[in-house]
């Protein structure tokens, strides 16, 4: 059995393989099983150097309440997250490049290739607060109830925020939303965009390009490159 720690690993050393982390800002969660709150990584490390003793267990208050080091301050991202959606399991709150300059164009985001799908019609939410740290649960609040029920949110002049069942699902989900954006960055500087997936594409490319199998298969590959074993017994939190 995977314990919260090593779920915790697993998502870091994924997001780090997938080159979303910025020096030691950023952090993915995992719900904790007995509804206590998020269990993350300590601040002060980068993705790829998180280890099981470097994980920390937050309660919604910012209580320490398990493992050494100090919590992000964006902790309640995840916390409010979690308590506004009992349908996840984990969260990524990440820096990523392209999503985040994307953000700045304050455009519809296109189903340009396969990524761009799962958060494409309806668009991806943008949270209209404040471009700096989300540091209370009333901002947590905030943000959660901006991404809706959605797979993802950009938060301008910051960054994302990605969500799924497991770490696996939020970690790709993370991955993909960046590589979308970035996809249409490229397409946006070359010229006038003239083609995109319509709603219908877009929800037979959903199940079509992203059953849960399809999923998994990059979330494998991804611990591949970290160098991270994977027990396929393990998936759920
Ligand atoms: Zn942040």
């Amino acid at each position: 059995m995977t314990s919260p720690a090593e779920h915790v690993v697993r998502a870091h050393r994924a997001l780090a393989a997938a080159g979303q982390g910025d020096l030691v800002w950023g952090h993915a969660g995992l719900r904790d099983g007995d509804d206590r709150g998020v269990w993350t990584k300590a601040s002060g490390w980068g993705f790829e150097e998180i280890t099981t003793e470097r994980v920390v267990l937050v309660a919604p208050d910012g209580a320490v309440l398990a493992g050494e080091g100090p919590r992000h301050v964006e902790y309640p991202i995840h916390t409010e997250v979690l308590r506004a959606r009992p349908d996840l399991g984990a969260v990524v709150h990440t820096h990523p490049r392209a999503a985040t300059a994307f953000a700045a164009l304050d455009v519809p985001l296109r189903a340009l290739d396969h990524d761009g799908v799962l958060f494409s019609e309806p668009d991806v939410p943008r949270f209209g607060g404040t471009g700096g740290l989300i540091r209370t649960p009333e901002l947590g609040a905030a943000v959660a109830a901006a991404l809706g029920d959605a797979r993802a949110l950009l938060l301008p002049r910051h960054g994302v925020v990605a969500v799924g069942a497991t770490v696996a699902e939020a970690v790709v989900h993370a991955v993909l939303l960046d590589r979308a954006c970035r996809t249409q960055l490229r397409a946006m500087a070359a010229g006038e965009l003239r083609g995109w997936s319509d709603a219908a594409e877009c929800a037979a490319k959903r199940t079509e390009c992203w059953s849960p199998t399809q999923i998994d298969a990059g979330w494998r590959y991804l611990l591949r490159r970290a160098g991270v074993p994977h027990d396929p017994t393990e998936e759920k939190p």
